[in-house]
């Protein structure tokens, strides 16, 4: 089990990882609420660029909601959230929020990539396509670059054999690195990983963990993880925020979170899921 994966082998990720300069991501005083659920109360956190965060926490605490709102995919119904400088929104005099510019928002939208838990592959494109796709239509690549591109990609994931093939002809976990390769693909800054291997069977699950902290250990992304499994919260992160009931209850390094908690609910957290 200790052997170098040889598809994440940090020489190969090195050549197909983005690199440079990449944006942090700061919440302040951020409210969401759905009808009468108070999802987040004045939320406040910051991720510096390349660094890579955690997020730990019961269920429906809002979590994924926070991703969901850096992926423009929810709104605000307060405070700011910034992707690097660039506020995603504001409120107006009237106290009415105010969505940034749709340039704004597609810029920021390509500097962040997300992998899901449900692989969100197009069903009805290879996989050639699908790493394709994106790269084309909204970087503008030619379709020599962005096949070259994904070739480069396959090849880190270890699936350079599948590129022809559909999603559908791929276990959970091929479709997982598939789901990796495609978010790389756009070369985002920031990356954000959503519960992405609780739709695996258990033992596909360390392989795409492992190629994950590889990736995130090896690039230069600023990398927004929820996860319900603590060994991989572990491996992959520098900083671990506890959440409960849309606030952060205590942070820390992953040694301080995991093996000296100081708030109660946090230790309550962990012996449940440990
Ligand atoms: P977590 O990721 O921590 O499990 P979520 O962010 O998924 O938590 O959910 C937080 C709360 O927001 C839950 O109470 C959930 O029911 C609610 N919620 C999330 N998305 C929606 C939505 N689209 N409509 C209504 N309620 C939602």
């Amino acid at each position: 089990p200790d052997a170098p994966t040889p598809e994440a082998s940090p020489e190969k990720a090195d050549v197909a990882l983005p690199h440079g300069a990449t944006p942090g991501i700061r919440f302040e005083k951020v409210v969401k609420h759905f009808g009468d659920n108070v999802v987040l109360r004045e939320l406040d956190f910051t991720v510096e660029p390349g660094e890579r965060v955690t997020l730990i926490g019961p269920s429906g605490s809002g979590k994924t909601t926070i991703l969901r709102l850096l992926m423009t995919l929810e709104k605000v119904n307060g405070g700011t959230i910034f992707v690097g400088d660039t506020p995603l929104s504001h409120m107006d005099r009237g106290g009415k929020l105010v969505p940034a510019n749709e340039k704004h928002l597609h810029e920021m939208r390509k500097q962040i990539g997300m992998v899901f838990q449900q692989f969100n592959l197009f069903p009805n494109m290879n996989v050639l396509r699908n790493l394709i796709e994106g790269p084309v239509r909204v970087l503008g690549l030619s379709k020599d670059e962005a096949v070259e591109r994904a070739r480069g990609l396959l090849d880190m994931v270890g699936l350079a054999d599948k590129i022809d093939a559909h999603p559908s002809q791929l276990s959970g976990g091929q479709q997982q690195r598939v789901a990796i390769a495609r978010a790389l693909a756009m070369q985002p800054k920031v990356l954000l990983l959503d519960e992405v291997t609780s739709a695996l069977d258990p033992e596909l699950v360390v392989g795409v963990q492992d190629l994950l902290r590889d990736i995130a250990r090896e690039s230069d992304l600023t990398l927004l993880c929820v996860t319900h499994e603590m060994h991989f919260a572990r491996d992959i992160s520098n900083r671990v925020l506890m959440f409960d009931k849309g606030q952060i209850v205590e942070e820390g390094p992953p040694e301080q979170i995991f093996g000296e908690p100081t708030e109660q609910r946090t230790k309550d957290f962990l012996q449940a899921v440990l």
